[in-house]
């Protein structure tokens, strides 16, 4: 029998994705994540939203997923350098840790102050 509907497809992927989504494990309110940064070369802030159901790696142990991981790229609109942010979640999409090369994660107040700072932002 050749049934091509998605439903259909090899047996086990859909249990994988709904173990990998059900799993008993509360989602997250919001599944945004923000990340505030600033470039260390020119300083200017960036703010850059990250969705943790569909930007996140996951990491699999021997058939379950161990954690999540995030690489990002981030520019800012200055001088348009690259920093390169790395995210380690715990296996409910928790952040564990963070690292950014190329710059710094300020809080939202910072990006905020630094935004108003802008010479070019118009205030609306
Ligand atoms: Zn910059």
């Amino acid at each position: 029998m050749d049934c091509v509907c998605p439903a259909g497809v090899e047996g086990g992927g859909m249990d994988f994705l709904r173990r990998l989504f059900g799993g008993g494990a509360r989602r997250p309110a919001d599944d945004a994540l923000h990340l505030y940064v600033r470039c260390s070369h020119c300083g200017a802030p960036v703010h850059v939203r990250i969705n943790l159901r569909n930007d996140l790696l996951a990491e699999y142990g021997d058939d379950l997923v161990e954690g999540y991981r995030l690489s990002k790229e981030i520019m800012d609109d200055r001088c348009f350098r690259l920093m390169r942010a790395e995210l380690v979640f715990d296996c409910n999409r928790r952040e564990l840790e963070r690292t950014i090369t190329g710059g710094e994660f300020i809080t939202r107040e910072e990006s905020e102050q630094l935004t108003r700072q802008e010479p070019n932002t118009r205030p609306d």
